[in-house]
């Protein structure tokens, strides 16, 4: 039999990754390309999965539920005990996908900057060339693009429909990000944010999120994030658009917001004073939600020969559910594949859909849940 052409998948996100894993565990081979290189810095924020969710994926990746916990856990193991009783597990992002990459054939420093399309049922990828890219272009057959909310394949594929464009939510939300060394740290912080890792703190419609992302208890360090949101008002307009560049200098806009919050109660406010955050690297986000139509994705795969996955095909504002999503969509297209490479698209979509535009809603709903209590509130999280 002629050796199988590998499966294409663009990016090294959590739907790239664990799809390419899934297709390792079958001995269907794949190639992942990747717009940063192999030691850039990853996110590491805290995320939170189903077991439902991450179990068949640790059959893919012939890992027991202790391994996984021990190495991706944002709980200590040694004050875990937790892991068989919940039905979530917080994890480190950065963690799972050092550990969703192994064994794969990753194309480091490729990202994508131009798609051609199908000539003769071939298309093509053509790569940024200031990255020194590996090589310049890849021809395809079809492509599984896996490359996030802002996903360069999308706008590449132009669709043209309404569905493709990202739905900018009326809330305002700024991020901040503070690095805890273990002499900043109280033993009291330590203890608030050890099990469950956070809180919440609502005041009025604007809710603060407070969460300690990658606790390590042998170097005693900890990064803080922490999220200001609420609903937006007359003269936010400004607020709710912008460019990826602006992002930093929009964050000083939530000056006035962080002044008008009232002090965190005890035990809170001797772990965490958003007013000392001068130096702490500040963000402003945009909520924004997607569910491209299942017919569009279904004419790119026929006509284009694209499949979009993951948040590049259905995005939740943040925190959302999608990264859990993305690793269903990854099993069941994974699934979908038959051992000589030909996909069920149509399978796929109408297994997913449902779920995606029934995630939409419950993220939109607990959006506006969040923000309409006009009372002060803290809780763990
Ligand atoms: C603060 C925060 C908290 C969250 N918490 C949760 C949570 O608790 N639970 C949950 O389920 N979800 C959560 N999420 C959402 C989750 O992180 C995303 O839904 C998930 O990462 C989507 O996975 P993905 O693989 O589709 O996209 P991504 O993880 O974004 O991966 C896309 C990949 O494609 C690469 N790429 C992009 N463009 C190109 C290009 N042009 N060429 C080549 N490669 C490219 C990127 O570098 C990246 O590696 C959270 C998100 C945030 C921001």
């Amino acid at each position: 039999m002629p050796p199988q052409q590998p499966i294409y998948i663009l990016g090294a996100g959590i739907a790239g990754l664990s799809l390419a894993q899934c297709l390792r565990h079958r001995n269907i081979p794949s190639v992942v390309f990747e717009r940063l290189s192999h030691d850039a810095n990853r996110p590491a924020y805290g995320i939170t999965l189903h077991k439902r969710v991450y179990r068949p994926l640790l059959t893919a990746l012939g890992m027991t539920e202790n391994d996984f916990f021990q190495r991706v856990a944002l709980e200590a193991p040694d004050r875990g005990g937790t892991v068989h009783d919940r039905d979530t597990l917080r994890v480190n992002r950065m963690a799972l996908e050092r550990e969703l990459r192994r064994g794969l054939d990753i194309r480091w420093a490729s990202k994508l900057k131009h798609l051609r399309d199908l000539d003769d049922g071939v298309g093509t990828m053509e790569f940024d060339h200031s990255l020194r890219a590996p090589f310049l272009s890849q021809p395809y057959r079809f492509l599984v693009a896996a490359d996030g909310v802002h996903s360069t394949a999308r706008s590449h594929l132009q669709l043209s429909d309404p569905s493709t464009k990202l739905k900018v939510l009326p809330y305002v939300v700024f991020n901040g990000r503070r690095r805890l060394q273990s002499f900043d740290v109280p033993p009291s912080l330590l203890q608030a944010f050890e099990r469950p890792s956070g809180i919440s703190h609502t005041q009025g419609d604007v809710l603060l999120t407070i969460t300690a992302d990658s606790y390590n208890p042998y170097t005693r360090k900890t990064g803080v994030s922490y999220t200001l949101s609420r609903p937006a008002r007359p003269g936010d307009e400004f607020l709710l658009d912008r460019d990826v560049s602006d992002a930093r200098a929009k964050a000083a806009c939530f000056k006035h917001d962080i002044e008008a919050l009232a002090p965190l109660p005890p035990p809170f406010a001797s772990l965490f004073s958003i007013g000392k955050a001068s130096d702490d690297r500040w963000l402003h986000w945009l909520m924004r939600s997607l569910v491209v139509d299942r017919a569009v994705l279904a004419r790119a795969a026929r006509e284009k020969g694209v499949l979009l996955i993951g948040d590049a095909a259905h995005a939740q504002p943040v925190p959302g559910n999608g990264a859990n999503l993305a690793i269903e969509d990854a099993l069941e297209l994974a699934a979908r594949i038959g051992d000589d490479g030909e996909v069920d698209v149509e399978g796929f979509l109408e297994a997913r859909e449902q779920t995606w535009l029934e995630g939409r809603r419950v993220a939109e709903e607990y959006l506006r849940e969040v923000h309409s209590g006009d009372e002060s509130e803290t809780a763990k999280l």
